[in-house]
């Protein structure tokens, strides 16, 4: 099964305008959600896809511009989870006469392949993606309308959505799952008369239009010449789990959402990580780059201690700029955790209080602080921003197994107490601070109850499924 979390753009121009620039321009401001493949769709054409960064396609702008010329269109970046990175499976997929682009993860992929009748594709090679646009297709043919069509597909799936759609008679569509996993929002632009839906509004502002609000979870929105701009919800739930993650670790520091913006959010965590761990004997607080800088930023300010840079990131290597999580293999990973820089003279004989943004594999953490003692820190306390990773996550935030986290110890039931004290001994740091969901939900302003924490808690209630997770296999199959 192939997953993704990835980044949506769906544009449509009122007034005419040729939307592709827009297009293009928004999903380099969406980059920061897949580095592997990007790809932009037009009605009655099939869908261009592009392997890599949308800047190294920079020399085709202007062709692509002229050939795709529109006034409607959706992209993606993407970031696959496992394995293929090939240009077949980026997106936007094209099924029949509707274009699809996908950010989430659909975990019963086989359940609902078997639901698809007439399928020319093997589910265990497709993308959820596909999957999912297939029964969708089917269902619109049952159902006439894409709502009615939602409203089924929504208690179908297991898992999160965010969908772009464009469709031959160019209409421009977005739904936002009904708890919210995935961030999506909406903006427009006075000229042109542009509306803009996308995964985060670091995209509207690249395109200069304004951030007019959040879609709600559980709206499909459509654009069109007849009707203009359209509303209705396909879902009356309420509850909500707006993915904490994004809040610490995924999203781009401008963006806003929920009303609240990431950087500043990131800040506030790091004030109240302060207030969970008053450290008062540390010399200097530093981040793990790039996205831990605003939490370190706040740790120190709440503390009043030096705030520096200890560690840079060779941004001139290959794989330097890319973020460590989401490369899909672990020697990626460790390569780029090679072109994290270390500077002594901001290190050394001194108690470092180093923050990070999340603790996943360890993998990253452990390179850091062997970094960190090759540059002479006297002592080393990590605080990480998110709580203990603990469980795999089946709402677009690709955490494989259990086995592949750090806290993992062989199937140990360690109490909270014993873990920690586990992984401080994996990564090589003196002290080791995690957050809590408490602290986290209060800092970022948003009620616990309303936001995802399934991979700390193990609760699955919000996705609606009891995973049993007694062997690797199962954890996969869920
Ligand atoms: S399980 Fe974790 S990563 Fe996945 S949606 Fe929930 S909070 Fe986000």
């Amino acid at each position: 099964m192939v997953k993704e979390n990835c980044g949506v753009v769906g544009i449509y121009s009122e007034g005419d305008v040729n939307v592709i620039p827009m297009v293009i321009d928004a999903l380099r401001a969406l980059q920061h959600r897949g580095q592997e493949a990007w790809g932009l769709a037009i009605p009655n054409k099939a869908p261009l896809k592009r392997l890599g960064l949308v800047s190294a396609s920079s020399g085709e702008f202007k062709k692509i511009s002229e050939e795709y010329a529109s006034h409607s269109a959706i992209g993606h970046v993407r970031y696959s989870t496992v394995g293929k990175s090939d240009l077949e499976s980026a997106q936007p997929l094209k099924v029949k006469d509707l274009c699809v682009a996908h950010n989430g993860t659909i975990s019963n992929v086989e359940e609902l392949s078997n639901l698809v009748g007439g399928c020319t594709f093997t589910p265990q090679n497709a993308s959820d993606t596909l999957v999912a646009a297939q029964r969708l297709v089917s269902l619109i043919t049952e159902n006439g309308k894409l709502g009615n069509a939602l409203s089924i597909l929504k208690n179908e799936m297991v898992g999160s959505f965010c969908f772009t759609f464009l469709s031959d008679d160019d209409a421009v569509f977005a739904a936002r799952d009904p708890k919210g996993f995935r961030p999506m929002v909406l903006g427009h632009k006075e000229q042109g008369n542009v509306h803009i839906v996308t995964s985060e509004s670091s995209a509207i502002s690249a395109i200069g239009a304004k951030l007019v609000r959040d879609v709600v979870p559980g709206e499909l929105i459509k654009i069109s010449k007849e009707g203009g701009f359209e509303t209705e919800m396909f879902s009356d739930d309420t509850n909500r789990a707006h993915c904490s993650f994004e809040f610490t670790y995924f999203a781009q520091p401008s963006s806003k959402m929920e009303g609240t913006n990431i950087y500043l959010a990131r800040k506030r965590i790091g004030q109240f990580l302060a207030k969970k761990y008053p450290i008062h004997d540390a010399d200097v607080v530093i981040p793990v780059p790039d996205s831990a800088r605003p939490a370190a930023l706040g740790f120190a300010q709440e503390l009043g201690i030096q705030f520096d840079e200890g560690l840079l990131k060779d941004r001139y290597s290959k794989k330097g700029p890319l973020r460590s999580f989401i490369e899909p293999h672990q020697s990626d990973r460790i390569e780029i955790n090679r072109w994290i820089i270390p500077i002594r003279e901001v290190i050394e004989d001194k108690h470092i209080i180093v923050i990070d943004d999340s603790l996943v594999r360890g993998t990253s953490s452990k390179a850091i602080i062997k970094a960190l003692r090759r540059s002479g820190a006297r002592k080393i306390s990590m605080m990480v921003t998110y709580p203990p990773i603990k469980f795999p996550c089946y709402a677009g935030i690709d955490f494989p197994s259990q086995e592949e986290l750090a806290t993992f110890d062989g199937g140990k039931d360690l109490s909270e107490k014993e873990m920690i004290e586990k992984v401080r001994n994996d990564i090589g740091a003196d002290f080791l601070g995690y957050n809590d969901a408490e602290n986290l939900a209060n800092a970022v302003g948003i009620p616990k109850d309303s936001m995802c924490f399934t991979c700390a808690t193990g609760n699955y209630a919000p996705l609606g499924i009891t995973p049993n997770f007694n062997k690797m296999k199962q954890m996969k199959s869920v």
